[in-house]
Formats: structure tokens, sequence, C-alpha cells
């Protein structure tokens, strides 16, 4: 097992990995801004290390900071969370360079699913199904463009290979809008993630996202965790998930959970990773790869019971799987709600002191944060300040638990978008299950 694991993260992710670190006996190196010093974690880590100023340039995504953090305290390896650095090869490759492991895959998969038409491509040979679209990149040649874009039938959307967050993509519905769309979308991508590759998709116009969890150790085990539904998101942001997602065709369902499996064998990945679909009438259209731990993992922990943080750390430590996909049964259903520092209506970050902060209780209620009374929330990152996650047996009493639980929560101090949540687990369509992508947006228009 390792035996001492940097965290190059913040919040409550860093405090996630620090408690799966405890649990398996692993010290650990909490690295910090000059804005985080009242972290949970730093406070429980076995060492911290400050590693610059606020800014994130100039510490959390600073590399030769973290890299002189691990080496001046030893550690073995260095956990990426999420955000950050978490999907950057060049990062991956310098930490394996400086002679630490890297808790994720190998840099040159991040590298080929940080390319979203490397990753389609290449899924597409392991027969995980895709979104009909370019089969590559577009080329300058307006003609061919609007050739592919007759093929794959209007309306289409044009993405940017190297586009994440929800952003770098641009939809067009009409033939005389393609030539400007595709150049003004080239121009944002290049500016923003300095790539100006674009390709082109059949825009889908009442999908569901849902998103198959796997685990892979690299040495020929490769399990599925099942599916999550995270259909409800503002600008592309998730914001309440749920596992497994509801409803969907049980064929359909087997089938894309085993492409899955089969496709990380492909590739032999390693580590934990997410397959992001759209569902659509049936039918699943692979969008894109995640090669790290997300957010909204701990849904899926709660149905599988499987720890995925420790699971990743096994793997780093070159142990295989502790489970077999035989082992895995799902059991029940399990909701998330990702509590913002932000006004519930306008969305407006809203950082400042914690003066009061009740966390809910209960069989099935877990609150993944790492707020406490007196802290004070920078406004330097993410409003991202706690996840609040219930199970239940089945999904009336994870969504009846999570009504209690968010009665229950008590931040004040700042704003928060509670009221969001306690209106959402309330809604008359959200409680059937099954809403697509649009319904969050359209409810807030409304
Ligand atoms: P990012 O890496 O920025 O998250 P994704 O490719 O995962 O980009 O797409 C983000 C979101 O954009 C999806 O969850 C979905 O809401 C929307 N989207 C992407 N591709 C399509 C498509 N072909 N049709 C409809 N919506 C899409």
């Amino acid at each position: 097992m390792l035996d001492k694991v940097l965290i190059a993260n913040r919040g409550e992710i860093a405090l996630r990995i620090l408690r799966a670190c405890k649990e398996l006996g692993i010290k650990t190196v909490a690295v910090h801004s000059q804005a985080d010093r009242e972290l949970m974690h730093v406070r429980l880590a076995d060492e911290a290390v400050c590693i610059g100023p606020a800014s994130s340039a100039e510490s959390y995504l600073h590399i030769p900071a973290l890299i002189s953090a691990a080496e001046v305290t030893d550690a073995s390896a260095i956990h990426p969370g999420y955000g950050f650095l978490s999907e950057n090869a060049d990062f991956a490759e310098q930490v394996e360079r400086s002679g630490f492991r890297y808790i994720g895959p190998r840099a040159e998969t991040i590298r080929l699913m940080g390319d979203k038409v490397s990753a389609i491509s290449a899924m597409k040979e392991a027969g995980v199904p895709t979104v009909p679209g370019s089969d590559g990149p577009l080329g300058d040649d307006d003609e061919a463009n609007l050739a592919a874009a007759r093929r794959i039938g209007y309306p289409v959307i044009i993405k940017a290979a190297s586009g994440g967050g929800g952003r770098g993509m641009r939809v067009v519905h009409t033939e005389g809008h393609l030539p400007s769309a595709i150049s003004i979308t080239r121009t944002e991508a290049h500016s923003a993630f300095g790539d100006g590759t674009v390709y082109m998709e059949k825009f889908l116009e009442k999908p569901r996202h849902v998103e198959v969890q796997v685990l892979a150790d690299g040495q020929g085990n490769a399990i599925h965790l099942y599916d999550r539904d995270c259909s409800l998101q503002r600008r592309h942001q998730k914001v309440l998930e749920e596992a497994p997602a509801p409803g969907i065709d049980p064929a359909a369902r087997e089938k894309v959970l085993n492409a899955c499996r089969n496709a990380c064998l492909d590739i032999n990945y390693r580590g934990a990773g997410t397959f992001e679909f759209l569902y659509e009438n049936g039918e699943f259209f692979f969008i894109e790869m995640n090669t790290r731990v997300q957010v909204e993992h701990p849904v899926t922990e709660m149905v599988t019971g499987v720890d995925i943080v420790k699971e990743q750390l096994r793997i780093a430590s070159g142990l295989p799987l502790s489970v077999s996909q035989d082992d895995i049964e799902l059991v029940g259903h399990a909701f998330e709600c990702r509590i913002n520092a932000e006004d519930a209506r306008t969305f407006m970050p809203s950082p400042g002191r914690v003066t009061l902060f009740h966390p809910p209780g209960g069989l099935g209620v877990r609150m993944d944060s790492h707020m406490y009374t007196g802290y004070s929330v920078p406004p330097h990152y993410d409003s991202l300040i706690g996840k609040l996650i219930t199970w239940g047996e089945d999904r009336h009493i994870a969504l009846t638990r999570m009504r209690n639980g968010l009665d229950e929560l008590l931040v004040e101090g700042i704003k928060t978008n509670i009221e969001l949540h306690k209106e959402l687990v309330r809604d008359s369509h959200f409680q059937q299950g099954g809403v697509t992508i649009h319904y969050l947006e359209k409810k807030l228009e409304s």
C-alpha cells in the first residue's frame, strides 16, 4: 500500500480523500493556498504545506509547487481530486517522471480522452455507441462541412475537441448559420483551450444525461458500478444527481454497461473513470469520458457499497481491484444535492463567514463537506461547499430522506442554493423521474 499521499486539491474532495487514506493507514500531506489555511483537511492531515497565494494559477494549478511539496514531504503519490489538474496529462506525466505515483490513469490515457475527437473514435472502435457526427475534426472547407451536417441532419452542435466545463459548444439549426458557427466556435476554442479543433454532432433535443462509473486496475480487471442520472443541470453544470438512473430500458442499459467495461479493457484503463452518455428514446450516445473521480461519485458508493476513492488508492498501490463484477449488487437508490455558496435565484457566488453550520443526520444520510461553524468561504474558488447525499431502499424513501435532510440542513451567514434544492425535490416531474437536461433551465425561466 502507498505510504504517504499528497492531496493536490482543496475543499470537500480533499477531505474525502484524506478520510479514505486514513482508513487505509496511509499518511497524508495537505497542500493549500494562503487563502485556505483554515480548511478542515489541513487541520487533519499529517503534514501541511502552503504552496502559494490565493490565485489557483499560483497554487493548486502550479505544477512545480506541487511537485516540490511532494519532494519536501517525501510523499509517495499524488491524488489530483477533481477539477484543477485532475485531467491534465502533462501533470500526470511530470508527477510520474519526478518519481511519484499519479493516482489516476496513465498520462497517455488522459491525453486520449482529453481530446474528445480521439476519445469518440477510440470508444467507437471499442464498441461504445456514439452520437452520429463528423467522425473527426472539421476542416476549413465549407462545402464539406455543409455536406456533413446534411448527412447528420439539423440541428447539429459544434463542439471544441478540448472543451470542458460546458464551454465551447454552439447549436446550429439551419444551413445558413453553419459556416459562421464553426468559425466562431473555433476562435473561442482557440482562446479558451489553446486548441481550435472543433467537431460536429447531431444535437439531441430531449436527452437525459446518464453516465456509467467504472473502475479498472490496469492489470486486466475492469468493472462497472452501474449508472447515474445527472440531467438536472444549469449551464451544463450538474446540480442534483441520482443512482441508478430511473426508468432506463433494461436491455439498452445492460448493453452499455458491458460496453463500458469492455472499453476499459480495450484501452487498458487504470483507475476510476466515468463514461458520459446522452440517453434519448431508449438509446445511449457516448459524449465524453472523465478520467478522474467525479463530484457525484458518492451516489454510486451508496448503492454499490464500493468506496471509489479507496479503490483508486489501491489501484495506484499496484493492487488488484478488491471486488469483482459478480460482487457488485445494486441496493436501493441514492440522491446527491450539490450545496453551493451562491444566491438561490441569481446564482451569484456568496463567499463569507459561515456563522452556523448544522448538517442533517439519520439513517441513510451522508454529508460530505469541509464546512464548519466559523469557516470562511474564500471568494477565489468554486462555490461548492458540500454535498448532501441520501440513500433509501427505494427511490421514494431516498427522496423523502433528501427532503428531510434539506429541511434539517442549516447554513447561516452566507447565501446558499438550499432553497432551490428544496423546490427541486418537491417538483412533481422530478419526483416521477427521467426529466431531460433542459428541464431545470426551463423551470428556472418560468
Ligand atoms: P463538457 O466537457 O464541457 O462537460 P460535454 O461533451 O460533456 O462537455 O457536454 C456537456 C453538456 O452539453 C451535456 O451534458 C449536454 O447537456 C450538452 N450536450 C453535449 N453534446 C450534446 C449533443 N450532441 N446533443 C445535445 N446536447 C449536448
